[in-house]
């Protein structure tokens, strides 16, 4: 099909689907997310609303020294190839990618968001932290990045502005990650912008939300609650 024409469709699809469907308010609930198999990681919609079991372990984690990193924490295998790819090619255009955060699993995540709650508040917890259960690092699938030799990535001012955060936003979508909280769009993913957080949903469903995305502005989470039963 004629791209202009396919990009077009789907323009017109998004705006049908934004008529019939409106993105629901973050909500702070507690409700199993309905595709919480873990075969389903890729769709699986995490928000403040909808969480996964506190038993849910992804299938398939591996090593990230898998994908060339010099780091034993976990991910999943599946995401393996298409970010060691990523990696390589981040390398070769001379700035480098390394791993803030792995796979993180319930009991961590709950003191990680506890942590930031006696540090920060709730409310500011809320918003910069994922209650356990609700974040997406338990599917195995996300990872924060930051760059080679340099500081955490929320220690600076942006971390998009920066060559390897620019150029992950720009390019890692083709690698299938979708940076899920993106800036300006608290409102839409219920979290305050987070250009090192990514979620890798493979390259087909990566390219299907970049249309939307490019066409509407579509966040990550809108994308997912189209994709829930
Ligand atoms: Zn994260």
């Amino acid at each position: 099909m004629n791209r202009n024409f396919k990009t077009l469709s789907l323009a017109f699809f998004a705006l049908i689907t934004n008529i019939v469907f409106a993105l629901p308010p973050c909500e702070y609930k507690d409700v199993i997310t309905p595709l919480h198999q873990p075969d389903h990681w890729a769709v699986s919609l995490l928000d403040v609303e909808y969480k996964l079991p506190a038993d849910y372990v992804p299938t398939n984690l591996v090593a990230l020294t898998e994908a060339g990193f010099n780091d034993e924490r976990f991910v999943k295998q599946e995401l393996i190839a298409d970010l060691k790819q990523m990696n390589e090619d981040a390398l070769a255009l001379g700035h480098g990618i390394d791993i803030q955060s792995a796979y993180r699993s319930y009991a961590y995540q709950d003191s990680v968001f506890n942590y930031w709650v006696d540090k920060e508040g709730m409310d500011n917890a809320l918003l910069t932290s994922a209650r356990a259960g609700h974040s997406e690092h338990q599917l195995g699938t996300v990872l924060d990045f930051r760059s080679v030799d340099g500081p955490a990535p929320w220690d600076l001012e942006d971390w998009a502005e920066t060559p390897a955060g620019k150029w992950m936003s720009e390019n890692a979508w083709e690698y299938g990650f979708v940076m899920s909280y993106p800036k300006g769009k608290q409102e839409e993913s219920c979290y305050s912008y987070e250009p090192w957080h990514y979620r890798y949903i493979g390259k087909e469903f990566a390219a299907q939300w970049k249309t939307m995305n490019d066409a509407t502005g579509m966040t990550l989470r809108e994308w997912l609650w189209t994709q829930k039963p």
